[in-house]
C-alpha cells in the first residue's frame, strides 16, 4: 500500500471512530433526555390527577371524576391510565365505579412499599413505552388533610396510579438525528478523501519516490532521481535531493577511480555497492601502506619473507602455501617457506608457472602442472620477477574447489603486497650482497678475517647450542713465498685458489673455512673431537700435497701444507685462545719439517704452564 492511500485509510478510520463514538453518545444522551422528559411528563400529569382528584373530594363530586379521567387520557402520548386503590381504602369506599384495583404486581409493589416505580420497553421495530406507577400517600397540610376522609395514619399509601406513556415519536426523532449525523460522518470522509487526494497526492508521491531512490542508493545504486512533481515547494525539495545524491554518485566515482591507480591490481569482481568498494580499497590501501612502511624498516630480507607470510596466513586466510625464490641466473631454486611442506617436486623438474611467467591455476585445466603431485589437491601457482636474476613463486594449496575459488578471487591483493614489497626485496638483496662480500675474500670467496672477527662469537654460541665442543685447525702453506718469486704472483693466486676449494671440499655443510692472513688459512669443525680434527687435517694436508698447480706453459708443480690443530671442549670454551693454541701447534708444524699436521696437546699445556695472551 503505497503512502497516499496509507494516509486516507488512516485518516478515514480515525474520523469513523471519531464520528461512531459522537453517534453513540448522541443517541445515548438523546434517549436519556426523551426519557427524562416523559417521567417528567408522567410526574406532572400524575400531580394534576391527584390534585384534581382530591379537590373533587373536597368539592363532593367524586362521582364526576370519571370525566376528568378520560379528557386526561385523551392528552397525547398517554396510552393509558388507571388508578388503584390500596386495601384500607378497598374497605372503607370499595372498588369504586371503575374497580379501581391493582393490574399488576408493580401496582402492588408500588402500594405496598409507597415507592414509585417506572418500565421503560425500547426495541428499534417494535413500540416504545414508559410505564410509571406513582403512590398516593396520606398528607396533612394546612389546606389538605387526607385523615379527615381515609382510616388511615399520615404517611400510609392510599392508592396508585399507572401511567404508560407512547415514546416512538422520540425513537423516530432519535433515529432520523442519528441517520442526519451519520450522513455528515459520510460526507466529511468523503471530503477527506479529496483533500488527501488533491492537496496531499503531490507531497505522498515525492516521499514515495524518495523513498524508492533512497532503497535502491542503499543497495549501490545511485542512478535513481526524485520525481519533480506538484508545488514549487515540492520540486525544490525533489531537486536538492537529485543534487545531493548525483554530487555523491560523481564524487564516489571519482574516488573509485583514483584511488584505483595506487591498487596495481584491481579487484575483478567487484560488489553491487560502489561505497562497500571503496571502503574496502581504502582499508586495503591502508593495510598495504603500513605494510610497505613496516618492511622498510626491516633489516633483511628474511625479515620480509615473515611479513609476508603473517599476511598470507592472517589477512588472506592462506592455510597451505609455498614461498620459493628462483635463481634464474645460476638456475637454481631456494625453498623459503613451506607451511605445510612441498606438494610437488619442484627442485627436479622447475618450475611451470616460472618458466611460463603466468599463472598456474588447477581449476582452470586439469593437471596443468605435472610435477604437483596430490591429485586430490587444488593449487595456484604465481610467478613474480623482483629483479633480474630473482623470481618468487607462491604456491597455494587447497583442499577444494570452492576454497581454490576463494583464493582465485584474492590473486589480487597477493599481487598488490608483493608489488609493494619488491623494491624492497631488491635493496635488502642488494644490501645483503654488498655486505656478504665485505666479509669475503675476493681471491677465493672464502670467508675473510672481518668476517671472523665480527661474527664468531654469534656463530660458535649458536653452534654451541647443538654441539658440546670444536676444533680449530690453522693452515699455511710451506714456502709458499717461492711460488710467487719462481712462477709470478698470478701463479701464486691461483694456488691459493686450489688451496681454498681443497677446505672447502674437506670440511662439512656447518663447517666454516676463512682466509685468515696472506696464505693463511683457519677451519672450524664444530661437534668435532681429537680424532675428527686430526683427520680432517690430515684429509686437506694429503688432498693438496696431490693437487697440480699449472704454473702455465704447461708447467705443473705441487706445494705442501702445515697444520696446526686446537680442540675447544667446556674446559676452555674460548675461541681467540683455541686460535693461539693452533697457531703454537702449526709452528710445531712447521720446525719439525712441515707438510706435517700437530694437534696441540693439552697435557703440554698444562706441563708448560702456557702462557698466551689472548
Ligand atoms: P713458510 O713455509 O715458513 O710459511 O714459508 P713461506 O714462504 O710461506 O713464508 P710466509 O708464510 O712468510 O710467506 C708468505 C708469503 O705469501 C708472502 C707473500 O708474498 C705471499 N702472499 C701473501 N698474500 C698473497 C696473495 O694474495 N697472493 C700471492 N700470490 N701471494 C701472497
Ligand atoms: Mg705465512
Ligand atoms: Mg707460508
Amino acid at each position: 500500500m503505497n503512502a497516499k492511500k496509507k494516509t486516507t485509510v488512516i485518516l478515514s478510520v480515525i474520523f469513523f471512530i471519531i464520528f461512531l463514538m459522537m453517534i453513540i453518545n448522541i443517541s445515548f444522551n438523546f434517549r436519556n433526555y426523551g426519557i427524562k422528559s416523559v417521567e417528567d411528563k408522567v410526574l406532572m400529569v400524575s400531580d394534576i390527577i391527584k390534585h384534581s382528584l382530591t379537590s373533587h373530594m373536597v368539592n363532593g363530586i367524586m362521582d364526576k371524576r370519571e370525566f376528568f379521567l378520560n379528557e386526561i387520557k385523551k392528552s397525547k402520548h398517554i396510552k393509558e391510565l388507571w388508578l388503584v386503590r390500596s386495601p384500607t381504602v378497598l374497605k372503607q369506599y370499595g372498588k369504586g365505579l371503575k374497580n379501581e384495583i391493582s393490574q399488576d404486581k408493580i401496582d402492588d409493589a408500588v402500594i405496598a412499599s409507597g415507592e414509585s416505580q417506572k418500565i421503560i420497553t425500547e426495541s428499534i421495530f417494535s413500540n416504545n413505552t414508559f410505564r410509571m406507577t406513582i403512590p398516593y400517600n396520606a398528607i396533612i397540610t394546612p389546606t389538605i388533610n387526607c385523615l379527615k376522609c381515609h382510616d388511615a395514619k399520615e404517611g400510609d399509601t392510599l392508592g396508585a396510579i399507572s401511567i404508560i406513556m407512547d415514546m416512538n415519536e422520540l425513537k423516530a426523532i432519535g433515529l432520523s438525528t442519528v441517520f442526519d449525523i451519520a450522513m455528515i460522518a459520510f460526507a466529511v470522509m468523503l471530503l477527506i478523501q479529496l483533500f488527501t487526494g488533491k492537496l496531499l497526492s503531490p507531497y505522498m508521491l515525492i516521499f514515495e519516490s524518495i523513498k524508492d531512490v533512497m532503497k535502491k542508493a542503499n543497495n549501490g545504486d545511485y542512478s535513481g532521481r526524485v520525481r519533480e512533481i506538484g508545488s514549487q515547494e515540492s520540486q525544490d525539495v525533489a531537486n536538492s535531493i537529485n543534487t545531493l545524491i548525483k554530487r555523491f554518485q560523481d564524487i564516489l566515482n571519482e574516488i573509485e577511480s583514483k584511488i584505483d591507480i595506487f591498487l596495481s591490481h584491481k579487484q575483478e569482481i567487484r560488489s553491487s555497492d560502489p561505497l562497500e568498494d571503496v571502503k574496502q580499497t581504502i582499508s586495503q590501501l591502508s593495510d598495504l601502506y603500513k605494510f610497505k612502511r613496516t618492511i622498510e624498516h626491516d633489516i633483511t630480507i628474511d625479515d620480509i619473507y615473515k611479513r609476508l607470510i603473517t599476511v598470507f596466513e592472517t589477512k588472506i586466510k592462506i592455510d597451505d602455501f609455498t614461498i620459493i625464490e628462483c635463481n634464474t641466473t645460476k638456475k637454481s631454486i631456494n625453498i623459503i617457506y613451506s607451511s605445510n611442506g612441498l606438494h610437488c617436486n619442484v627442485a627436479q623438474d622447475g618450475c611451470r608457472a616460472d618458466r611460463s611467467s603466468t599463472t598456474v591455476n588447477s581449476c582452470q585445466f586439469v593437471n596443468i602442472c605435472g610435477s604437483f603431485h596430490d591429485e586430490d589437491k587444488y593449487y595456484i601457482c604465481l610467478p613474480y620477477s623482483i629483479s633480474n636474476d630473482l623470481d618468487l613463486i607462491i604456491s597455494i594449496v587447497s583442499s577444494s574447489k570452492e576454497e581454490n575459488l576463494r583464493l582465485t578471487q584474492a590473486i589480487h591483493l597477493i599481487d598488490d603486497y608483493i608489488d609493494s614489497a619488491k623494491s624492497e626485496f631488491v635493496t635488502k638483496k642488494l644490501m645483503h650482497q654488498l655486505q656478504e662480500s665485505s666479509y669475503r675474500d675476493a681471491l677465493t670467496n672464502l670467508y675473510n678475517r672481518k668476517y671472523l672477527e665480527e661474527f664468531i662469537d654469534r656463530a660458535v654460541i649458536e653452534h654451541n647450542n647443538n654441539t658440546t665442543s670444536y676444533g680449530v685447525l690453522m693452515a699455511d702453506i710451506d714456502y709458499f713465498k717461492m711460488v710467487n718469486d719462481t712462477y709470478g704472483h698470478s701463479v701464486g693466486d691461483e694456488a691459493l685458489k686450489i688451496i681454498a676449494k681443497t677446505l672447502q671440499d674437506a670440511i662439512g655443510e656447518n663447517d666454516l673455512a676463512v682466509r685468515y692472513g696472506g696464505e693463511e688459512f683457519i677451519v672450524i669443525l664444530y661437534d668435532c673431537d681429537d680424532e675428527k680434527l686430526l683427520s680432517i687435517a690430515q684429509n686437506i694436508r694429503t688432498t693438496f700435497e696431490k693437487k697440480k698447480i699449472k704454473a702455465g706453459n704447461g708447467i705443473t708443480f705441487t706445494k705442501t701444507i702445515s697444520i696446526g690443530g686446537a680442540l675447544l671442549d667446556d674446559d676452555s670454551p674460548n675461541f681467540w685462545k683455541i686460535i693461539k693454541l693452533a697457531d703454537v701447534a702449526l709452528y710445531d708444524a712447521k720446525n719439525s719439517g712441515r707438510n706435517r699436521v700437530e694437534i696441540f696437546d693439552k697435557i703440554r699445556e698444562r706441563d708448560d704452564n702456557f702462557d698466551i695472551d689472548y
